[in-house]
C-alpha cells in the first residue's frame, strides 16, 4: 500500500464487508428455506445470528461465524475500539485492516490463538 488508508476508508470497507456476507448469507438460506430467510429480513441483521431456528442448519454455522466476526468489528466500532487486538489492545495497523476488516488479533496473539485452536482439534 503506497499511500496512507484513512479511518473513513477503512470504515467504508467495513461496511461493505457486512453488507456482502449478510447479502451471502441470505442468499443460501434462501435456497434451504425461502420463508426462513424471508422471515429473517424483519429481524435486524445484527441479531440473526441468535436466530434460534438457523440451528436446524449445521452447514450454515461457517457463514454464520463470519457473520459473528463482522458483527463484533461493527460493535467495536461503535465503542470506538476498532483495530485494537482482542487479546492484548495492541493497535493493529490499517494495512492489516484493511485485509481482513474482521481482523481480531495482533500477529502474536493470532499465532497464540491458532496455536491453541490446533490443540483443541487433537484432543
Ligand atoms: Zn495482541
Amino acid at each position: 500500500m503506497s499511500r496512507n488508508i484513512t479511518e473513513q476508508e477503512l470504515e467504508l470497507r467495513l461496511l461493505a464487508v457486512a453488507e456482502d456476507r449478510r447479502h451471502r448469507f441470505l442468499f443460501t438460506l434462501q435456497e434451504l428455506n425461502a420463508a426462513l430467510a424471508a422471515q429473517l429480513q424483519q429481524v435486524p441483521a445484527d441479531e440473526w445470528v441468535d436466530h434460534p431456528p438457523l440451528t436446524a442448519w449445521p452447514q450454515l454455522q461457517p457463514q454464520i461465524n463470519a457473520l459473528k466476526q463482522v458483527d463484533a468489528a461493527l460493535c467495536q466500532w461503535q465503542l470506538g475500539l476498532y483495530g485494537l487486538c482482542s487479546d492484548c489492545e495492541a493497535e493493529l495497523t490499517r494495512e492489516q485492516l484493511w485485509l481482513d476488516p474482521c481482523r481480531q488479533r495482533c500477529d502474536v496473539c493470532e499465532q497464540k490463538y491458532h496455536k491453541a485452536q490446533h490443540g483443541n482439534w487433537q484432543l
